[in-house]
């Protein structure tokens, strides 16, 4: 997709040049349109799982205005505090028949039931006590475990950097997920963004770097073997671990999205399931596979289910005050 912009930049969303082995990949990027004498600036990128943007509100330059939720055809005024010492944005609107007007809104909600879930709890949340926004931080390389990493300091091809990645959730859609160091023995991805099932907050995918696995072709194939594979500790180190082919089983779907044929290193893990409302929630095993620093993928042993996390490149605007705690 190729979005022309009047002059004026804009920052690229999570896009996932990674993942595109299609021939037109290389065209991604900056152009120059030639339009005659105007000219124009045009992005060519990768929509396959764009991340969705909505603004929640906006704050005028006029310090006698007021803040504007949903800015847009149906904006009206709310108001936003900031807790300066735990650095929580409180947002609080007046206007509910406004508010469930936006034009904008009701498309979208045309499109996507859980959407429309969502824009109700949201409403509640900000027409109550105000929805909280909270901070953010989201962890660099220099937190991964100093046992963890190369000699000289680099990070092994074995493991990833902390960040946010975006995975496929079935009917839920994509979600947001923060991958983060526990500690040397486990790396966990919490979500962001989170759905009837497993609310935000929780912990989806936790990945047990002292348990890593290597499975013959054979073994690879076939989803009972993989579930019967009897976890192994070793402490010899993640980067003893030698890059392997990766063969997704016969019984699950292969992802729409390409993916290398081989890995970078597979780890037994934990995934988290639970019924409608969080109900009954348990870890089942999982087997998490390295492709390289911006793609995992996780076989669900139980559900018969292979996913891709990719990495979200976008660059987001850090938090200038780093005060309170971080949401996750
Ligand atoms: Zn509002």
């Amino acid at each position: 997709m190729a979005k022309e912009y009047g002059g004026e930049l804009e920052a690229a969303r999570g896009s996932r040049e990674d993942t595109v082995l299609h021939e037109y990949g290389l065209m991604l990027g900056l152009y120059q349109s030639q339009i005659g004498r105007l000219g124009g600036l045009l992005e060519i990128r990768d929509v396959s799982a764009p991340l969705t943007e909505c603004v929640f509100f906006s704050v005028p330059g006029d310090r006698f205005l007021l803040p504007e939720c949903f800015p847009g055809p149906n904006a009206h005024p709310c108001s936003l505090t900031f807790d300066k010492w735990q650095g929580i944005v409180t947002q609080l609107c007046f206007y509910s028949l406004k508010h469930t007007n936006d034009s904008s809104d009701l498309d979208l909600i045309h499109l996507n039931p859980n959407l429309k879930r969502l824009r109700l709890i949201f409403l509640n949340e900000v027409m109550g006590r105000g929805l909280e926004h909270k901070p953010l931080f989201i962890p660099t390389a220099s937190s991964i475990p100093k046992s963890l990493l190369n000699k000289d300091g680099s990070v092994p091809k074995q493991i990833i950097t902390p960040g946010l990645f975006q995975g496929y959730y079935g009917s839920h859609g994509h979600e947001i997920i923060l991958f983060k160091y526990k500690d040397e023995n486990e790396m966990c991805g919490y979500k962001v963004t989170g759905d009837v099932n497993v609310y935000a907050n929780k912990v989806t995918v936790k990945i047990q770097l002292k348990y890593p696995v290597a499975p013959s072709k054979a073994d690879q194939k076939c989803l009972e073997t993989l579930k019967n594979m009897e976890p192994a500790r070793t402490d010899a180190g993640v980067h003893k671990i030698l890059e392997q082919p990766f063969y997704v089983p016969a019984e699950c779907f292969e992802p729409t999205t390409p993916f290398p044929a081989r890995c970078t290193a597979r780890y037994h893990g934990f995934g988290q399931v639970a019924s409608e409302w969080y109900q009954n929630p348990s870890f089942t095993p999982v087997q998490v596979v390295i492709f390289n620093n911006d793609l995992l993928g996780v076989l669900w042993l139980e559900m018969s289910l292979f996913r891709l996390y990719s990495r979200i490149k976008k660059k987001f605007t850090s938090n200038t005050l780093k005060i309170g705690t971080s949401a996750l």
